[in-house]
């Protein structure tokens, strides 16, 4: 069977184009699919197409990826356009589930305001490791090497390199070293238990409304999912609000880049080996760590759909519960960091992620229920005072052995061991904060309450 080539036209997107022809994972797998534009093939599984993709460009869809239908569903163009998107994909699917979410409840396409709202929350990244779908052969030879050897187990393989997914983890915390994504699976479930604690009363004092339900996409850390397959979780559930969230990692300051060779007798051991200088596509992205921040202005930052096809009234609600979210989230991060200039509410910016696109949950279509996509970054933990203040030494002692961490040794005993050790790994002493602080629960406090105070701003 040949390739099946597709002209773009002006309203065609890679991931409708993914999603009419039926590929496998759907419209979340655009990445499967590649593209030409004056005579250059773009692979979009490794090269970035410059601007996106435009009109007049050609879209071809693999043979191997066996999406028969593909053809006569985009020349029947509005039939296949028009209908809704897939639901989650069945690996979506299977993350939901193994977190434990309970299966959708039936929601009407043309859902109305109902005495019911729905919450989505969805922690960002997840997973175990770097992208080894990105890496060529030569790039993955030394890991193998090293297994062959004997200088590396396995399962320190398999735990260096994901299968699939996106982004397993983005912003690395400046001293700590603690992950984005165990970050995001700590805050998340605990918005959830607030908001499940303070319903109650924000019912009490709202009789229009019956039932607060709350999920999540996914609860384990060691799960990923597409940007899709999250939105795709909203979708089905009939969110009213999809928040997602994240812990950004600053742009413009110092960075020093995590160098994953570091797996002891792997490669090379110097710190000074830099991501970039290995292949920063073999991790999805680069992955920034402040080597001296000590200082920077941070606190959360609000993303929000720049898609040309977001329906104004989405964005607009979002831009209003998110700055408010961000606002408070701003001030609860003050008051702890006992500081009201180190933090402040960083702004705003558009951008087109795939969590919270139209066409993924489906509100490109007004037929649809409209759901209100937030997304936040709740701090930057790659400037050392957000490391500080969320990722304490108690947290980081809790966490420390059962979690990824790039193959950094344990802390070793003796005083000069560890100062070594200290030094190589550019960590230092965690700070000793007052008894009782916990800047998750403070936060999740905040966003909770921010989230059910606004839920007037659901949109039905
Ligand atoms: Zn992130």
């Amino acid at each position: 069977m040949a390739d099946t080539k597709i002209s773009v036209g002006p309203s065609d997107s890679l991931w409708k184009i993914a999603q009419s022809c039926g590929i496998p994972g759907g419209g979340s797998n655009w990445q499967a699919l590649r593209v030409e534009r004056g005579g250059k093939t773009y692979n979009l599984a490794t090269d970035d197409l410059p601007g996106g993709l435009k009109s007049g460009d050609t879209v071809v869809v693999p043979s191997e990826l066996g999406a028969s239908s593909c053809q006569s569903e985009v020349n029947g163009a509005s039939a296949a356009l028009a209908q809704a998107p897939a639901t989650a994909s069945a690996a979506g699917q299977k993350a939901q589930a193994a977190s434990g979410a309970q299966p959708a409840t039936e929601v009407s396409a043309t859902a109305s305001c109902s005495t019911k709202v729905i919450f989505v929350l969805d922690p960002g990244h997840g997973g175990r490791a770097a992208k080894a779908s990105f890496a060529t052969a030569a790039q993955l030879k030394p890991y193998k090497d090293a297994v062959a050897a004997g200088k590396m187990t396995q399962a320190q393989y398999d735990n260096m390199f994901d299968l699939g997914g996106l982004s397993w983890n983005n912003a690395l915390g400046a001293v700590s070293n603690t992950l984005e994504k165990t970050m995001t699976h700590r805050l998340i479930p605990l918005v959830r238990d607030h908001m499940n604690a303070m319903k109650g009363t924000i019912l009490a004092a709202q009789p229009s409304i019956k039932s607060i339900e709350v999920h999540l996409t996914k609860e384990d850390e060691y799960v990923n999912m597409t940007g899709a397959d999250r939105a795709g979780v909203a979708r089905d559930k009939g969110a009213d609000f999809f928040f997602c969230c994240h812990f950004d990692a600053a742009p413009g300051t110092t960075h020093v880049h995590l160098d994953i060779t570091r797996v002891k007798g792997v490669v090379d051991e110097k710190r000074s080996v830099t991501l970039t200088s290995i292949d920063s596509k073999l991790l999805g992205g680069s992955y920034p760590k402040s080597a001296a921040s000590s200082a920077g202005s941070r606190g959360p930052t609000l993303l929000y759909s720049g898609h040309k096809d977001s329906p104004p009234k989405t964005v607009q609600n979002a831009r209003i519960v998110g700055a408010i979210i961000s606002k408070n989230l701003a001030t609860t991060l003050q008051t702890a960091e006992n500081s009201p200039t180190a933090v402040s509410a960083q702004g705003e910016s558009a951008r087109q992620l795939a969590n919270i696109s139209p066409f993924n949950l489906g509100t490109n279509d007004p037929k649809k229920k409209q759901i209100v996509p937030i997304y936040l970054e709740a701090d930057f933990i790659n400037v050392e005072s957000g490391d500080r203040l969320w990722n304490t030494a108690g947290y980081n002692a809790e966490i420390g052995a059962s979690r990824t961490r790039w193959g950094i040794p344990p802390e070793p005993a003796g005083a000069t061991e560890k100062e070594a050790w200290k030094k190589a790994n550019l960590r230092r002493e965690m700070p000793a904060l007052p008894a009782g602080h916990n800047m998750f629960d403070k936060a999740a406090q905040s966003i909770a309450l921010s989230l059910l105070l606004n839920m007037h701003h659901r949109i039905c």
